[in-house]
């Protein structure tokens, strides 16, 4: 198949709207990371995605819409906390899972009574859903298994031959994907960090919200996932990445003495000049959201500099960083050297 890659003008959009109502899959921008969406009503375009991403059957898509009416037939009813969190947090990186709707295609849901809901706040997105008319689902647009692509050019590498179109809409703002809470428990629970932390989801619904296990350490084999794509190891370039805690001193003192040939670092932009091997920068120090909208492409570097084993920081667990902490211990198959 040809793909088409085209930059996000009306006619483009008409054009992917079109693509969309007759059941095909298009690469669209988010504000989170790049999506790849078809018709969340259609089983068929539903497993296009699928078969394009080489995703496994039993891991649900997130169902996209562009106001609250677009609610209707998509989840069972509304629940006092959606429209608290909604409120606050949509058009935004918030995906709320809810007891599902007749409306939605049951590959979307994989078999599970619920449905995972996001308004993405990025006008290209809301506009394909309003010109379509359709809820679209969309995971990331990355072949499974490699990072999430925050740009059209990594969509279009991933999936060049296998979809008809990617609308190029600039790079992502957020970098990492959405938050995800469920609120079709008894009690509210994170099941994957993102942009939106567990304390600003806290102090909008009033009450706590759990964390899932999953999301700061590795499933135990056989172990039931609340999300599905939490088991899966996630995020990876072909380079063996590997997380260093300790300080700054002894993050330097580490890759001083294990530089070498295809040794990288992924580092914070104020240390390139103090480090012996070449460098991968993944944002500032002290600011946890631009690591996150950094994580991805600086994962993809990585790869296109030819980079056999890369030394990272190991992220604090709290904040935004949670998220960077909950992709990269993914990208780095859970090794972590305690320095
Ligand atoms: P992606 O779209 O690639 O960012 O992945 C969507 C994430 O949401 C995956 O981790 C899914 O397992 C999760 N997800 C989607 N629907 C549900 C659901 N109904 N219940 C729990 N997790 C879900
Ligand atoms: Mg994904």
């Amino acid at each position: 198949m040809y793909t088409e890659l085209k930059a996000a003008a009306p006619e483009s959009l008409a054009y992917a709207a079109k693509l969309l109502r007759e059941g095909e899959t298009v690469g669209i921008p988010t504000e989170t990371v790049y999506g790849l969406a078809a018709d969340a009503t259609n089983n068929n375009a539903v497993a296009k995605i699928f078969a394009a991403k080489g995703r496994p059957q039993d891991n649900p898509l997130i169902v996209h819409i562009a106001d609250m009416t677009g609610l209707e037939g998509v989840v069972k009813e509304v629940p006092e906390d959606c429209k608290k969190l909604a409120a606050a947090f949509w058009p935004g990186p918030l995906t709320i899972i809810m007891q599902r709707g007749d409306k939605i295609a049951d590959s979307v849901c994989a078999g599970l009574p619920t449905v995972a809901v996001r308004m993405p706040s990025h006008l290209v997105a809301a506009e394909l859903i309003r010109l379509s008319g359709l809820p679209l689902a969309a995971p990331s647009a990355n072949l499974s298994g490699l990072p999430s692509p925050t740009n059209a050019r990594h969509t279009f590498r991933d999936l060049q031959g296998r979809i008809p179109l990617v609308i190029d809409g600039g790079e992502c703002s957020v970098g990492v994907e959405s938050t995800v809470i469920t609120i079709a428990g008894e009690q509210p629970m994170l099941l994957r960090p993102g942009y939106i932390t567990k304390e600003q989801l806290e102090t909008v619904l009033g009450k706590e919200v759990l964390l899932s296990d999953a999301i700061l350490n590795k499933l135990q084999e056989g172990a039931v996932a609340a999300s599905p794509g939490m088991k899966y190891k996630h995020y990876s370039p072909k380079a063996n990445v590997v997380l260093l805690d300790g300080s700054a001193e002894a993050y330097q003192a580490f890759i001083a003495q294990h530089a070498g040939a295809g040794v990288f670092a992924m580092c914070y932009e104020e240390e390139v000049s103090s480090l012996a091997v070449p460098c991968v920068v993944c944002g500032a120090r002290e600011d946890a959201a631009g690591q996150a909208q950094r994580l991805f492409s600086a994962l993809r570097e990585c790869d296109e500099k030819g980079a056999k084993i890369v030394y990272a920081h190991c992220p604090s667990t709290t904040g935004v960083s949670m998220a960077v902490y909950n992709r990269l211990i993914r990208a780095a198959a859970f090794q972590v050297i305690k320095l």
